[in-house]
Formats: structure tokens, sequence, C-alpha cells
């Protein structure tokens, strides 16, 4: 079981330059505080199932609290209709069903909907909803920041980063569905369908909060998303590619943006300690990819950097054999990133010759811009508040 009320202290951020690429250690710091409840929002099924036999309750109330969790979005114990009311209070007593607070929440022109959260250490990370017409994508983070310094990603020069804790990840889906109207979970016509771990933070460098977290999305007992509507991007960290797809079996997307090494050394840090050769062979082996679900590879545009039509052809060259999509996006301007888009006339000889070659390619189109919600925007307004001031 998890103790209660973890605290969390600020990681060193790595230099943008400096070789370093190993995650430092920015999980949560496990000493117990004993005045805060637990929260459930945090535990499988079998931690709650040990809950209830620690509390001296019978083992089946865990699936009947699970249920009201993550079936129905209940918050509140004395809403759990069918537990006595002497065990509703002894849940009150000891543990809590949190939601994240809310520092802001903007809605794009497009209908984008972006949520910046509050944590009790008061950190921050943000959570973004995507409605299209046949699918409502959730984009969430899975830390604060992020400790790699990928030159073209605002997150990439936040300064503050930790691990989201499973309850911290978890509470951004809750929070979308509350507001989404999704409950009970498994209704028709969710507005909800795809999850994708694409917000802040490498979510390969907080591996295990982040499986835990989709296996409680995944499960049938609660709100039950297949791991087919599941995406997890990352940057390459290699060792746990493999690991993710046996785990979860869930979609992946790699962060590729360059196709050769001196140049993804640059662009996406991680490259120094997981080159291109090692990351594409990892690929080749994740165990959830096939014809059906193929690996997604993420191509950033940037203008006269990695747009050639040689850049192209090299990107093909390099997945071949793999079952692959390329998801060119146009770059994203932030304030002070020192890149800018390729043309549209660029992206598209780019596509047309990823596409000549037998792949998919579409162009991913910018959601949300209005509020720098779109990809590679997001950092918290705590750390442009102190850039800002910094600047003045
Ligand atoms: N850390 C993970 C997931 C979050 S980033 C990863 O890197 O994969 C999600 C995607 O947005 C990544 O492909 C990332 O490279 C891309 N991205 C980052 N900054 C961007 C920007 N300014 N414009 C467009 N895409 C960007
Ligand atoms: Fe981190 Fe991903 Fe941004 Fe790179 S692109 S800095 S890995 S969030």
């Amino acid at each position: 079981m998890k103790e209660a009320a973890l605290t969390t202290g600020p990681a060193e951020k790595q230099d943008a330059n400096g070789p370093a690429v190993t995650p430092p250690d920015v999980s949560a710091d496990l000493s117990p505080d004993l005045q805060m409840p637990v929260d459930l929002l945090g535990l499988s099924f079998e931690e709650l199932e040990a809950v209830m036999v620690a509390e001296g309750l019978p083992k089946f109330r865990a699936r009947q609290v699970w249920s009201w969790i993550w079936r129905h979005g209940v918050t509140a114990f004395d809403d759990m209709t069918n537990l006595a009311k002497s065990v509703r209070e002894q849940l009150s007593a000891g543990f809590m069903i949190s939601r994240p607070r809310v520092t802001s929440r903007q809605v794009s022109s497009d209908g984008t909907i972006k949520w910046l959260l509050k944590f009790a250490d008061g950190n921050e990370a943000e959570t973004v909803y995507i409605p299209e017409e046949d699918r409502g994508t959730l984009c969430i983070s899975s830390q604060v920041g992020c400790t790699l310094t990928c030159s073209f990603c605002h997150t990439g020069t936040q300064k503050l980063v930790r691990n989201l804790k499973v309850e911290e990840i978890m509470g951004q889906i809750m929070l979308a569905m509350d507001e989404l109207g999704e409950w009970p979970a498994t209704q028709d016509g969710r507005k909800l369908t795809n999850i994708v771990l694409m917000g802040m933070g490498e979510p390969l460098f907080n591996y295990d909060n982040v499986r835990d977290a989709m296996l409680i999305t995944m499960h049938h007992e609660g709100i039950g998303l297949s791991k087919r509507r599941i995406t997890l991007s990352t940057s390459g960290v290699v060792p746990e590619i493999f690991k993710t797809g046996e785990d979860l079996g869930v979609n992946l997307a790699i962060s590729l943006h360059a196709v050769r090494d001196e140049l993804r050394d640059e662009l996406v840090p991680i490259n120094r300690k997981y080159p291109l050769e090692v990351l594409v062979e990892a690929c080749r082996n994740y165990p959830a990819s096939s014809n059906s679900r193929r690996i997604t590879w993420e191509y950033v545009m940037l203008d006269g950097i990695n747009d050639s039509d040689e850049d192209a052809k090299a990107l093909v060259k390099l997945i071949k054999g793999i079952p692959s999509k390329i998801n060119l996006i146009p770059f994203n301007a932030w304030p002070g990133a020192g890149y800018t888009c390729s043309s549209k006339t660029r992206i598209d000889r780019f596509s047309k010759i990823v596409m000549n070659a037998g792949y998919s390619s579409p162009v991913r189109t910018p959601r949300g811009q209005d509020i720098l919600a779109a990809c590679g925007q997001l950092k918290s307004a705590s750390e442009r508040a102190r850039r800002q001031s910094t600047r003045a």
C-alpha cells in the first residue's frame, strides 16, 4: 500500500549542452505524513483490496469502492450507497478521493480545453482536451516540467521538475471526465475516447507511476479504456520501451525529429545516450506493434533544419520494415524558441516523399494555439511568470 501524503522536492535541471541524459531522481519522497488521509486515486485494485483487509473489512468491499470511484466518478464516501453507514464513516476517517486543484481553465476558439493544475506542494502541470469529429483526446502530463532539454520544446525549458504520482496522473483524467459528464464511464457517446501521454514530461522517466496509472485506466471494472486508445509518446528511453509493450501493450509514438545522429543529438539530447540505431531496433522489437497497430514517428518540421528531401528519404530508409506511420508536426512557436516552422510547400513535399514510400503521413493540425495548448507549448504559468519577471 502507498503511504499517505507524499511530499516532493525539486530536482536539479540538466544542462542542455551537457552530456548527462540519465534521469535524476525526481521521484516522490515517500515519507509518510500521518495527518493526511490516503488518496484512493493512487491505488491499484490489489492495493485497494489490501486496504480493506487492513481495515478489518471483507475483501469484496474493494470491488464496490473501486466501481464507485472509477466507474461512477464518486468523490464522497457518503455517496457509496451500498456501503453501511459505519463503513462509510470508517473510510472517510482515513481516506480520500481527490481531484486536482484547477488554477486556470482556458477554452480555445477550436474547442480545445487546457487546464492548469496545482498540486499539494504548489507544483503545476497542464492537461489538454482536444475534441474532434470522431473522437475526443485527452493529452496528459507525466511530470512537472521535463528533465530532458529538447531544443525546440517549451516544456524542456522549465526549471522545476518532478515526477507526477499515480493519483496526480489519474486526477487529470478524472477531472476531465467530471467536466465532460462522462459518468458512468461505460455510457454510450463518450466524449473522452482516447488518451495520449504527450503533455509535460517524459513518461518513461516516470515509468512505474505511468504504468500503474494506465493499468487503472484500462481496468475493466472502472474506466475501461482499451489499450488501443492509449498512446505513449517517448523521446526514446530505450530500456523502458520493451517493458511498455509487455506491461501495457499501448500504442507507441516516438519523438524522432531527426534522422542523423549528429542533428538528433542536438534536437533530442537523449539521443547521445540511445542513438538512432539502438532506438530503431527497440521499436522493431516492440511487442504491441503490428500492421494494424503501427508505431507513430513524430517529426517536428523545423525550417532549414530537418525538412529537406534528403531527410525525408533517409527517414523512409531508417524505419524500413517496421509497421509505421509518420506524424508530421508543424513546429509550434513559443517566445524565444529560436526556430521557425517549415513552409507549407516544404511540409507537403516532405509528406509526399514519405507517402510515396508507402507510409501514411498526416500533417498534424495544431490545436489550441491561441491558448498555448499545442504540442511542445506547455509550461506552467508560474514558470512563465518567473521567466517574465526575470527578463523585466
Ligand atoms: N516527452 C515526450 C512526450 C511529450 S512531447 C516526448 O518527447 O515524446 C509530445 C510531442 O510534441 C513530442 O513529439 C515532442 O517532440 C513534440 N513537441 C515538443 N515541442 C514542440 C513544438 N514546439 N512544436 C511541435 N511539437 C513539439
Ligand atoms: Fe521533454 Fe518531450 Fe519536451 Fe523533449 S519533447 S523536452 S522529452 S517533453
